[in-house]
């Protein structure tokens, strides 16, 4: 990895000049919550200064700029006797500014599956390959437990990574169109001062993780605990509303859906993100529901998460942003789920 230095002033001017040719995503101020906090959103910004990158966390995350909530993946014409399909993947340069560690760290977990499957999802990859990611560090909020899911920390899928340093910038380069960005703005040869300040600045954020969960046996935990009263007692106060799959970072399961026009000669095939939670996620036709209760969609979700993935890829599919969490109006999160399954394998 290639390191160097970028004065405030100097990132100002690159990210002005992106926005001149690309359209350029970061994290903005939207509203405020019940307790007066700040709500943010990773939406496109038309200057610097509405970008907010004291940030803490966004509600939904920038997975669906690569995942829209629905998504148009073919329309047809349909005529006598033939049809003609259309299908676009092409989108325009885009950068996303001020992403989090963790979340750069999903979008990897979701490359596993859109990218390196055996059918590859050719809208994904699009978007993927268009987007420039800007990553910056952050110090933890209290209910982050990304340091335990190893997701605190990005080392690659992004072409360039910032940590504050007091007037410039630390930045990783990840990739040759990091490099050409970065050294058109007058970026400079990391000093020994600027090492020490990246090295401060780095326990700084360390020091501030307050939450931590105990994953080391959760894998093997969630076959031993398979039939556990602890799903009953979540699973039980489960609205099956779905918001946690939604504002997760690596949650990926969706439906499609074919509509055709009341004229016959047009039609449409879309997919739209769904979640292991709602009601109808396991149902078949004929009516039958294979999970039909509350709890075992929960503990599905959580098998995916922690159990599934590890199975599929060497590696959890929860980052620990705990956005679930927040989400969720039943008081449902990880940690807490965790926690009680650890406490019913000790005793
Ligand atoms: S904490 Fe919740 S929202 Fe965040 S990655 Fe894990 S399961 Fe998804
Ligand atoms: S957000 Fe909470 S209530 Fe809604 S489906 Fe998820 S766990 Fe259930």
């Amino acid at each position: 990895m290639l390191y160097k230095t970028i004065s405030k002033d100097n990132f100002r001017k690159m990210l002005e000049g992106l926005m001149e040719n690309n359209e350029v995503m970061g994290p903005r101020w939207r509203d405020r919550d019940a307790q007066g906090n700040k709500i943010y959103r990773f939406l496109k910004l038309n200057n610097f200064d509405e970008l907010e990158l004291d940030y803490t966390r966004t509600y939904s995350s920038p997975k669906n700029f690569f995942l829209p909530f629905k998504e148009n993946l073919a329309t047809y014409k349909l005529g006598d006797s033939d049809w003609e399909q259309d299908i676009h993947y092409t989108i325009h340069p885009r950068v996303i500014v001020g992403m989090r560690a963790c979340d750069i760290n999903a979008l990897r977990k979701l490359d596993e599956v859109m990218l390196k499957s055996v059918y590859p999802n050719p809208y994904y990859s699009a978007r993927r390959e268009n987007t420039i990611i800007i990553g910056l560090d952050h110090e933890p909020l209290e209910d982050c437990f990304c340091r335990s899911m190893g997701a605190d920390v990005a080392l690659r899928g992004f072409d360039l990574f910032l940590t504050d340093i007091g007037d410039k910038y630390f930045v990783a380069i990840g990739s040759d169109t990091g490099y050409r960005i970065l050294n058109q703005y007058d970026a400079q040869d990391v000093t020994e001062d600027d090492q020490l300040e990246f090295k401060r600045a780095k326990q700084e954020i360390e020091s501030k993780f307050k939450t931590q969960v105990d994953v080391t046996i959760v894998p093997e935990l969630m076959d031993l605990e398979f039939e556990s009263e602890v799903w009953e007692k979540w699973g039980d106060k489960c609205l099956s509303c779905g918001s946690c799959a939604m504002v997760c970072p690596t949650c990926y399961c969706y439906g499609t859906e074919e509509e055709v026009d009341l004229t016959f000669t047009h039609a449409t095939k879309s997919r739209c993100l769904y979640s292991c939670n709602l009601l109808d996620f396991a149902m078949v036709a004929g009516g039958h529901n294979f999970r039909p209760d509350s709890h075992i969609r929960l503990k599905y979700r959580y098998y995916h998460q922690f159990r599934g993935f590890v199975e599929a890829f060497n590696q959890s599919l929860c980052v620990g942003c705990n956005r679930c969490g927040v989400a969720c109006l039943a008081g449902i999160n990880p940690k807490d789920v965790i926690d009680d399954l650890i406490t019913t394998e000790k005793l």
